[in-house]
């Protein structure tokens, strides 16, 4: 590995190569911050011929940051496939929501994209800037915090000074726990079951999400036929599904689903994920500031876990570009508390409301579904709420970084 800036200390070190910390390294190197990239792993790989199992439904505001640093082409080229229309319905009661690009007067509702696509282009872009520096295969194992700046160390034994750095290694981010920052955990005693199906519906542009008694599915369009399952259910459920062989399993997805899909005719291997909820009681600590699944976790039914991670990216990016323009040190207590006011009560709001759909839905308590229902049912014809929601998911709506601004195209 060899540093691309010859100074000792890098302005900012970012722990963790997955999409928000790709993402943030990508946006500082473009306002010519050093900055080293400290990777888990090495260079993802995407495979042209064959969908990775981990996709994301990627709103406006995200396609908006990648375009700014200049990686959405290649993002592009690779696979990408837009959807324009989202039917979310209650099973018992039948209240449903729906929504559709052309009613919003938007060009699209998001974009289902593999993670690999996005951290491989990521790293594609990486390398091209000259500012940035990566260490593949290197785990943060500890630092030391003194008055001028932090000295890291991983376990390849490298040794990395920075002014700043910057927690993105997911929900067990070792930052936060060196930094003695607490989370507050909900636990969620679900699983996630992700799987690639074939359906003979030829729609390939419209999402489907299903609230059952025993948790919630979700069919995300890949592409003509394939889909993207992500089925969050509770454990017991869980070992059901994961026991039953691949026809009873297509069989229990059409059912599921009530045939709106059509008939699901093949499944692929099935990959399981243990879901978290959690906030990190503080998103900075001194010479420290935390991003993505690092600073919070939800869970994946409103397919905005990432999105929020890039928001996180996209907000400290900007906070430490102003307040280098008025001659402020990135590593203020003042600077890094302007990163936090701004990301952890909106963050805060999502986490919330995830956990009262879980709790609307998810309840064995009598009437809550039915309250779930007549509440789907009434902000499908409350058309203000409606377009506020849409907004918000979509990414046009908020206390958005200059970037991600809602005047600014997010065509694919
Ligand atoms: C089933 C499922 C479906 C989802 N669907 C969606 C969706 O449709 N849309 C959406 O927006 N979100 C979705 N999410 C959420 C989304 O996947 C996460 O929010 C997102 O991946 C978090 O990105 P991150 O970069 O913060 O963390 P991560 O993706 O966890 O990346 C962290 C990286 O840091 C590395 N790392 C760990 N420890 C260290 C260390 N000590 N040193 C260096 N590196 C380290 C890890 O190896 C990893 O590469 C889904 C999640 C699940 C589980």
């Amino acid at each position: 590995m060899v540093f691309k800036h010859k100074e000792e200390v890098f302005d900012v070190a970012i722990s963790g190569g997955g999409i928000a910390g790709g993402t943030l390294a990508g946006l500082l190197g473009l306002q010519g911050f050093n900055v080293c990239l400290i990777s888990a792993g090495s260079k993802p790989q995407w495979d042209p011929n064959q969908h990775h199992p981990r996709v994301n439904a990627v709103n406006h505001a995200s396609i908006r940051i990648f375009k700014h640093i200049g990686v959405w082409e290649d993002i592009r080229n690779k696979r990408v496939n837009p959807y324009y229309q989202m039917h979310v319905w209650e099973s018992d009661t039948r209240g449903a929501i729906e929504f559709d690009a052309k009613e919003m007067r938007v060009p699209h509702l998001g974009a289902i994209i593999e993670s690999t696509v996005l951290t491989s282009s990521l790293f594609d872009l990486l390398a091209r800037q000259p500012n940035v520096s990566v260490i593949e295969k290197s785990r943060l194992e500890g630092f030391l915090v003194n008055d001028v700046n932090l000295a890291l160390h991983t376990d390849s034994g490298h040794e990395v000074r920075c002014r700043l750095l910057v927690g993105a290694e997911g929900a067990d981010s070792i930052s936060r726990s060196l930094s003695n920052i607490g989370k507050r955990e909900y636990a969620s005693g679900q699983q996630a079951i992700v799987a690639e199906v074939l359906t003979d519906n030829h729609d390939g542009h419209t999402a489907w999400q299903v609230f059952l008694p025993n948790g919630v599915a979700a069919l995300l369009p890949l592409e003509e036929g394939k889909y993207s399952l992500v089925w969050s259910c509770d454990d017991e459920y869980y070992h059901t599904l994961m026991a039953l062989d691949d026809t009873e399993f297509c069989e229990t997805l059409t059912t599921s689903f009530e045939g709106r899909v059509g008939r699901i005719t093949g499944v692929g291997k099935r990959y399981s994920f243990v879901l978290r909820q959690h906030q990190a009681e503080s998103y900075i600590a001194r010479r420290v500031a935390l991003i993505g699944d690092a600073a919070h976790s939800i869970l994946p039914l409103a397919g905005l876990g990432a999105n929020m991670g890039l928001l996180d990216a996209a907000s400290l990016s900007q906070v430490l570009g102003e307040s280098r323009q008025h001659g402020r040190d990135v590593d203020s207590y003042t600077v890094l508390r302007r990163y936090e006011r701004w990301r952890k009560g909106d963050n805060a709001l999502v986490l919330d409301s995830m956990r009262g759909f879980q709790l609307l839905f998810g309840s064995r308590i009598q009437g809550s579904r039915v309250i779930g229902g007549a509440g789907l049912k009434l902000v499908n014809h409350l058309n203000p709420v409606k377009k506020a929601l849409a907004g918000f998911a979509m990414g046009d709506i908020g206390d958005l970084p200059l970037i991600c601004s809602a005047s600014i195209n997010a065509d694919i």
